[in-house]
This record gives C-alpha cells, structure tokens and sequence, in this order.
C-alpha cells in the first residue's frame, strides 16, 4: 500500500452561496438540514455574517 492512499486529498470547503444574502462565501455555516419529500435532505448554509440572524435559536451553540 502506497503512503499516499492513507491519507486521501480531502477537498478544501466548497464555496457556497448564503440563503440569506445570496453572497457566495467560503466558510459557510450550516444553519439547518432540510429533509428532502424524496430523495436526501440538503443543508441550508449562510455566511458568517448571517449565520446568527438566521440561524434558529441555539443551532449555532454557545457563544
Ligand atoms: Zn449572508
């Protein structure tokens, strides 16, 4: 076994867009997952900057 195949390259975090404001950011917060009617659920994320305006109360954890 190759050194390399231990330690797989792991994607840096994708750019994602708020929900809130719609800007593209690269550290976004997942602020709640949606449960899909068919299918998997996705993860509704916003900026930093909107994170703790949207985000339901307590998801974020302590400040
Ligand atoms: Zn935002």
């Amino acid at each position: 076994m190759a050194y390399d195949e231990l330690f797989p390259e792991v994607p840096a975090n994708r750019p994602a867009h708020c929900c809130n404001c719609g800007r593209e950011t690269v550290a976004p917060v997942t602020i709640a997952y949606v449960q899909g009617t068919s299918g998997p659920g996705y993860a509704r994320v916003a900026c930093p900057d909107c994170a703790p305006k949207v985000a339901p109360m307590g998801a974020t954890g302590p400040r």
